[in-house]
């Protein structure tokens, strides 16, 4: 077998890249020159196109940006070696291995010729070892240079997506301040209602009193009756809606607050209830929610936090229940003498693989642009762990998805 023939079989895999095989280009007047070229790179493994003049190389090289190395001859008619180089060496998106053959090599030659944008240089007549050997090199910094672009490229994607989800995080944050406005701006005619429905209530027997004698100008008591019983009932839905509203206003300036709060003992029956009613509007009446409140424990925690986890994890038993009419979310408590379980359910579609391996990796997230942050099931494992605890999640035997989170829990905080 001949060097030749050895370094062929070696090499081969150097011949191809991720587009295919890889392409040289060849500028060279001089017949046997470019015959030699041809043969060798060709047994190479190499697809080889050659030009005879510099101008249609030129027009090639502009054109067809897939040439891993070009090999052009100092002195060719029409653009020479140098001047292709000098006009290509300007353009972006080009990366082409520019080697010059040529005849010359005093020092200033060899300068000029790497100034005009050449990558490296092949003395007439050359071995064909030192052709191959330097022809690697080209083909290993076109391979790189194509590596680092769909780097590059896949990062610059990475970071617009990135920059649109962290522009909706702080979208999120925004609204969490402005709600809490709004809140305050609904507390004040909020008190007025307040105020009158028990000003109303106040005055209500007197009022009664004195329509019990309204038979005496000539309206029945069966009219008054029923006005009353009206009455009474509309005030006191008044009533109910105020207390409502309040409670959710309550709970939204909670939740807006965003510094983290001092820890204390906190009921967690309590924090799934104002949860759930801060979830209200997600939570569509056509799901049914099973919370079984017999057993409450007050775990040491910050309260805000941890009803950010309820939150969270609600509004996604009810994303992933979507309008499923027999949509269920059960909610659990469980205690011991070292730790709390709360266990939240639903019987919704669960997870696949894929969803269940990077449920808590930011950012991760299965929901329609502009719905999904893929941050909520981060920040709810971020906020246990602060805490001492931990959350894990599986699909229910049946149907369904579970959380559940586990809470460290000393004997004699139980409430
Ligand atoms: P986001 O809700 O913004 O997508 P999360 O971190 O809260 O971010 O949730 C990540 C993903 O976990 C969701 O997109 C969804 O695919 C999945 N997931 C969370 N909760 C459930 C659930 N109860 N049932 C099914 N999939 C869920």
């Amino acid at each position: 077998m001949s060097p030749l023939e050895n370094e062929i079989s070696t090499d081969s895999i150097d011949a191809s890249c991720d587009a295919g095989p890889i392409r040289i280009l060849i500028a060279e007047d001089d017949p046997t020159s470019c015959e030699i070229l041809k043969v060798v790179l060709g047994e190479w493994g190499y697809v080889v196109n050659a030009f005879p003049d510099g101008a249609s190389a030129f027009e090639e090289l502009k054109h067809d940006k897939g040439y891993a190395v070009a090999i052009l001859d100092w002195n060719i008619p029409g653009l020479n070696g140098i001047e292709i180089c000098e006009q290509l060496i300007k353009t972006e998106s080009l990366f082409t291995y520019f080697i010059l053959l040529t005849s010359k090599y005093g020092l200033a030659d060899v300068i000029k010729g790497f100034a005009s944008g050449a990558h490296d240089y092949i003395t007439k007549p050359f071995e064909p070892e030192e052709l191959h050997a330097r022809v690697k090199v080209g083909i290993r910094l076109y391979k790189m240079h194509h590596q680092i672009e769909m780097y590059a490229s896949s990062m610059e994607q990475l970071a617009n997506e990135r920059a649109k989800q962290l522009l909706h995080a702080d979208r999120l944050s925004t609204l969490g301040v402005l709600s809490a406005g709004i809140a305050h701006e609904i507390n004040n005619p909020l008190s007025f209602i307040q105020g009158n429905n028990q000003f109303l209530a106040v005055c209500w027997p007197a009022v009664k009193e004195t329509l019990s004698q309204a038979h005496t100008i000539g309206i029945s008591n069966s009219d008054t009756e029923i006005f009353c019983e009206e009455f009474e009932s509309s005030n006191e839905a008044i009533k109910k809606g105020v207390i409502r509203i309040s409670k959710i206003i309550k709970s939204l300036k909670q939740y807006a607050r965003k510094e983290s709060g001092e820890r204390k003992p906190c009921s967690l029956v309590q924090l799934i209830e104002e949860a759930l009613l801060l979830c209200s509007s997600h939570l569509q009446n056509s799901i049914q929610i099973d919370f079984d409140r017999s057993a409450d424990f007050k775990i040491y925690g910050d309260l805000q936090q941890i009803e950010q986890v309820f939150i969270n994890l609600l509004v996604n038993s009810a994303d992933a229940l979507g309008d499923y009419s027999l949509g269920k979310i059960s909610i659990s408590l469980h205690g011991t003498d070292s730790e709390v379980t709360v266990q939240i359910s639903d019987n919704g579609p669960g997870f696949s693989d894929v969803v269940l391996k990077n449920l808590f990796t930011p950012f991760f997230t299965t929901k329609d642009i502009g719905k999904g942050t893929g941050l909520g099931l981060s920040i709810c494992e971020g906020i246990i762990k602060e805490h001492g605890g931990s959350i894990r999640a599986f699909n229910n035997t049946s149907h369904g998805a579970v959380f559940e989170i586990t809470f460290p829990y000393r004997s004699g905080e139980s409430a």
